[in-house]
């Protein structure tokens, strides 16, 4: 049996990025340049290019941007049970068909070219947990932003929490899933940060392959560490901290008073099936890490 261990490695630079993007290569209103553009103003290091159906070939593009992009993909279709998906895939992908009717061979091919796939939307799809546990995602969105403006259907938290009882290393995700139109307007509405040396492809993908980042709708965490069973967390100024795992099982430091907190120490319940940090700032926008504990070997 592997052992746990804690996931995250927080001595490094902290990198904003995005896992969701559309742009003039399908339905999105922007070119790369401008949504780069865009992005860098908001602080953003680094952006995957998830475009329907169309393969992204970053390195072919001889474009100058303030920003890095990554390759990925948005799958769409169903699969031999009629439920449909759609399923961001990050990396890079060749050979893929890429039309719905092939979503599963596509899926599959994506998956043995090693590239990390995401449940997309779930709520929002009208997925259900069976969906996740026949496919077992590396990830879920548990924040899309442009759901959220769609129908309000943006949050993916009971799927992943669902998903965490049978896999603790899924992964969970704030993403814009941007499309920047004139009846889609949002974005940096929901992005992750990873902590890595420095901010390069290479780093950036195995801090994601490894959970080391937390995902964000506005609060910032500046550092994680363990010492034996406490917690030490630094993050910008937060009302509520909440250590959350499987169904009932949380422990939180909070006042309804409205005084903030920056720097604070947790017992972590070390025997919980899954245990990660929430943090909530005082106009209730929320931030999560990942399952503070993995059994992966590889890990940064
Ligand atoms: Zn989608
Ligand atoms: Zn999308």
């Amino acid at each position: 049996m592997l052992e746990k261990r804690f996931r995250y490695d927080t001595s490094g630079i902290w990198c904003k990025g995005n896992t969701h993007i559309h742009s003039t290569v399908s339905d999105g209103a922007k070119n790369f340049k401008e949504i780069a553009d865009l992005y860098a103003s908001a602080g953003y290091d680094f952006l995957f290019r998830t475009d329907h159906r169309v393969v992204s070939e970053s390195a072919k593009d001889e474009g100058k941007y303030p920003l890095l992009y990554l390759d990925g993909i948005e799958l769409d279709g169903k699969d031999e049970t009629g439920a449909a998906f759609h399923v961001v895939c990050l990396g890079s992908i060749s050979g893929i068909s890429g039309k719905t009717e092939d979503f599963v061979d596509d899926l599959k091919l994506v998956r043995s070219q090693g590239a990390l796939t995401i449940m997309a939307h779930p709520h929002w799809m009208g997925n259900s947990f069976d969906d996740y546990k026949r496919w077992q995602f590396d990830g879920v969105e548990i924040y899309n932003h442009v759901c959220q403006w769609l129908n309000g259907k943006g949050s993916g938290f009971v799927y992943w929490t669902e998903a965490l009882k049978n896999n603790p290393e899924v992964l969970g995700f704030c993403a814009d899933d941007a499309h920047l139109t004139t009846n889609h307007p949002g974005w940096n509405g929901g992005w992750i940060v990873v902590n890595v040396k420095e901010c390069s492809a290479k780093n950036i993908t195995s801090a994601i392959r490894s959970g080391n980042f937390y995902s964000s709708c506005g609060p910032e965490i500046h550092s994680l560490s363990l010492a034996g069973d406490e917690l030490h967390i630094k993050t910008s100024p937060v009302q509520f901290v909440r250590l959350v795992g499987q169904d009932w099982q949380g422990i939180r430091v909070g006042n309804f008073e409205g005084r903030m907190m920056t720097d604070l120490t947790m017992t972590v319940p070390v025997d919980w099936p899954f245990v990660y940090l929430e943090i909530e700032d005082g106009t209730g926008r929320r931030a999560w890490t990942n399952n503070l504990f993995t059994s992966k070997r590889n890990i940064q």
